[in-house]
């Protein structure tokens, strides 16, 4: 199928409706290969685990078998579980989570019934992986997440940066952690060093005005990347450089205007890297 020929309609419908069979297809494969786990059959093919089989055999990367794997556990123990995985509640990131949690919380001899299981699940549903990381935090320090430390920094000239950057800091706070560091070089990058010009007739002051008055974001959809002004009513069709027809909007966004204003044709000789073709 050549996808650039459908609707932008069409096109959000049919990955909305791959995506729901790939979470079903998810479901499928978990309780498949707890199948072959309960029959051993990965044994036949003189593999020593589910794990290996799953790397060997299906080509997964060791990460995704394993995440599917503990996914599988938590399905095999959980029967609750899989309808909100195949509705899209629980990703498969929430189900590896839990399945984690569970695993050190049964270390700690610390035994959870089904349906207590399903009840602390159901807490993670449509969280983000920050959020959901902070719920089981909360209930076994282990799962907390780690505060940023300066050995944690694996580029050894970064790391060296920043250790002669806290060193600039020493006679202010002497103990200073990474967090409070990088807390410190963006409040140095981030705050506004240029004065505030009286005139407001300068092309540079009336695009300050618009960032301003966005609050340093795209108006569109919020993002603080790669933000540029925008002409509503194009230059090229007697748009002025006026803040009533400016706005700031993320290079996404100002790329899909740009779009929707001259047609995708147009505009796809003028993208490269972020439209490709592929049929
Ligand atoms: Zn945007």
């Amino acid at each position: 199928m050549n996808l650039s020929q459908l609707t932008d309609q069409n096109l959000l419908e049919n990955t909305r409706g791959l995506v729901k069979q790939e979470r079903e297809l998810i479901v499928e494969i978990c309780r498949h290969l707890r199948e072959i786990e309960r029959r051993r059959l990965f044994s036949t093919l003189k593999y020593t685990s589910l794990l290996e089989y799953a790397v060997a055999e299906l080509k997964y990367s060791e990460t995704q078998a394993v995440r599917r794997i503990s996914a599988m556990r938590l399905l095999r123990d959980v029967p609750g579980v899989q309808d909100k995985m195949a509705t899209g509640e629980i990703n498969l990131s929430h189900a590896v989570l839990a399945q984690t949690l569970f695993t050190k919380e049964k270390k700690a001899r610390r035994e959870y019934s089904a349906e207590l299981k399903l009840k602390l699940i159901e807490k993670l549903a449509g969280k983000s992986a920050r959020e959901a990381q902070k719920v089981v935090g909360e209930i076994n320090p282990d799962m907390k997440i780690k505060p940023l430390t300066f050995d944690m920094i694996e580029d050894e000239v970064l790391r060296e940066k920043l250790l002669r950057a806290k060193g600039k800091f020493a006679h202010q706070n002497p103990g200073m952690s990474l967090t409070e560091l990088l807390h410190k070089l963006c409040d140095l990058v981030l705050q506004d060093s240029a004065p505030v010009r009286p005139r407001a007739d300068s092309k540079a002051e009336v695009l300050r005005q618009v960032r301003r008055r966005a609050g340093e974001r795209c108006e569109h959809c919020g993002s603080v990347h790669a933000l540029e002004v925008d002409h509503i009513l194009p230059k090229a069709r007697g748009g002025k450089d006026e803040p009533a027809n400016l706005r700031l909007l993320c290079r996404a966004c100002n790329q899909r205007a740009a779009i929707e204003k001259i047609g995708a044709k147009k505009m796809f000789g003028y993208l490269k890297a972020p439209v490709r073709h592929y049929s």
